[in-house]
C-alpha cells in the first residue's frame, strides 16, 4: 500500500530524513519507534503530504504521491489520519465530527453516513454519546471517536502518531484495543508510538528510527527480542 524510497527531508539544512526506505504491504501494521526527534512524526507528515520531501519517492498503492502533478487532496482521501491530541472539532457533536468526511468529501448521503456512524459508536459503547460536544467526553472516549472519524471513509492507509501520548494510563487502553480491533478487520496501518508492549503486540514489521534513519527492521521478535544494533539495544534497556 505504501512505499517510501531514499526520502530524504531537511528542515533549514538540518536534515530529519536520510535515505528512508518503507514498505507498506496490504493490511499490514507498521510501529515506528525511536527517541524523541528521531523522525517519526516528519515520516508520518511526509506520508500524508503535510509536509515536502527534499528527495526520493513515496508511493501510494503504486502511485508516486511525491510528483508535483498530485492531487494533494484526492491522495488525503485515502488516508486516515490520528494524532496525539485535539483531533476532533470542538463545535461539533460527535456524530457530526464523524460524519463531516463521508458526507461533505464522499457525498454520502447524511442518512447513509449516520447509520454507519451510530453502528462503530454502538461497537464501541459510545452510542449514547453521539449528540454530545467533545468537551463532555474523557480523552480515551475523544481519542476513540478519533479513530471511527479517521475510518469512517474507509481509507486505505491509517497513520496514527502517538494516539496515546496525551491520556492518563487508564484510558491508554481503551484506544489500543480499538487500533487492535482495526487490525483485526485488515486496516493497513503506520504506528507511531512510544508503547513498546502494544508495538511487540500489534507490530508485523517494526522500524527503529534513530536519527532520521531507519537503524533498524524487523519482526518484533527480532527487533524487541534480539536487536542487532547497539543503539536499539540502548534504546530499549533505557525505555522498558
Ligand atoms: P517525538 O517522539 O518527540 O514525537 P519524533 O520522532 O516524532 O519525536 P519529529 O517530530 O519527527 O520527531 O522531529 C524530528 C526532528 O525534526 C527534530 O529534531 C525536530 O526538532 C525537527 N522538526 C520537526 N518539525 C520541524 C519543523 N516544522 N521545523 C523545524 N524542525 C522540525
Ligand atoms: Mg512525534
Amino acid at each position: 500500500v505504501l512505499r517510501m524510497e531514499a526520502v530524504r527531508k531537511t528542515y533549514g539544512g538540518t536534515v530529519v530524513l536520510r535515505d528512508i526506505a518503507l514498505e507498506v504491504p496490504a493490511h499490514t501494521v507498521t510501529a515506528l519507534i525511536g527517541a524523541s526527534g528521531s523522525g517519526k512524526s516528519t515520516l508520518l507528515r511526509c506520508a500524508n503530504l503535510l509536509e515536502d520531501v527534499d528527495d526520493g519517492a513515496i508511493l501510494l498503492d503504486g502511485q508516486d504521491i511525491t510528483d508535483p502533478r498530485t492531487d494533494v487532496d484526492e491522495v488525503r482521501r485515502r488516508i486516515g489520519v490520528v494524532f496525539q491530541a485535539y483531533n476532533l472539532f470542538p463545535h461539533m457533536t460527535v456524530l457530526d465530527n464523524i460524519t463531516l468526511a463521508p458526507r461533505r468529501v464522499h457525498k454520502e448521503p447524511r442518512e447513509q453516513a449516520e447509520g454507519r456512524a451510530r453502528e462503530l459508536l454502538e461497537r464501541l459503547g459510545l452510542a449514547d454519546r453521539a449528540h454530545e460536544y467533545p468537551d463532555r467526553l474523557s480523552g480515551g472516549q475523544q481519542q476513540r471517536v478519533a479513530l471511527l472519524r479517521a475510518v469512517a471513509t474507509r481509507p486505505r492507509l491509517l497513520l496514527l502518531d502517538e494516539i496515546t501520548a496525551a491520556l492518563d494510563p487508564e484510558l491508554v487502553g481503551e484506544v489500543l484495543a480499538v487500533v487492535r480491533d482495526l487490525k483485526e478487520e485488515g486496516m493497513t496501518m503506520v504506528i507511531a508510538t512510544h508503547e513498546m508492549a502494544f508495538a511487540r503486540e500489534v507490530a508485523d514489521q517494526v522500524c527503529f528510527l534513530d536519527g532520521g534513519i531507519v537503524l533498524e527492521r524487523g519482526t518484533p521478535a527480532e527487533v524487541f527480542g534480539a536487536p542487532s544494533r547497539q543503539r536499539t539495544q540502548e534504546f530499549l534497556r533505557r525505555i522498558t
